[in-house]
């Protein structure tokens, strides 16, 4: 049974809906462009969470970042792929969520951001919630009380 089966909306928290650290793709800090972009392409994935050494937080990195980054005048300068690193990149002002939110803040949160990330007090990262999951959620809300009133 899912951990939101037959909860309503008000009693569903961020922890019941997010994808866990451990299924999230990331990259870190220092690792090149080339290989961010490479994760990206490869996972299909827009933009992934950004980690330090520890596995804090620290941001987002996705593929318009990425050729912005190598942008020169006149064309992609792609062999800045190799010398750039995730950090000059990456996009530090990123809404985040704690485990403990509700859902109307995961809400929100996703209406500007196909995506946020979910970490605890000390920036560790937790998980993703995404866009798809909220509005899966409220389409089952839908469904299973749009009769019961
Ligand atoms: P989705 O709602 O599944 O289309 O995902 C929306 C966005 O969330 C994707 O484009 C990625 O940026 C991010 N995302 C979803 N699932 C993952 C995952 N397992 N690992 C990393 N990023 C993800």
């Amino acid at each position: 049974m899912s951990a939101t089966q037959d909860k309503k909306l008000t009693d569903i928290v961020i922890d019941d809906l997010m994808i866990p650290s451990e299924k999230v793709a990331h990259v870190q800090l220092n690792n090149p462009l080339e290989h961010a972009l490479l994760i990206l392409v490869k996972s299909g994935y827009s933009a992934v969470p950004v980690l330090d050494s520890s596995y804090k937080l620290v941001g987002t990195i996705g593929k318009t970042r990425i050729l912005n980054a190598v942008l020169g005048l006149e064309r992609f300068e792609t062999e800045k792929l190799s010398e750039m690193r995730v950090h000059e990149a990456m996009n530090t002002d990123i809404p985040r969520l704690s485990r403990s939110d509700s859902f109307m803040n995961g809400l929100k949160a996703v209406i500007n951001y196909p995506f946020v990330c979910v970490a605890d007090e000390e920036d560790y990262f937790d998980g993703i919630l995404t866009r798809r999951v909220i509005l899966k959620q409220l389409k089952r809300d839908y469904f299973t009380f749009k009769d019961s009133t």
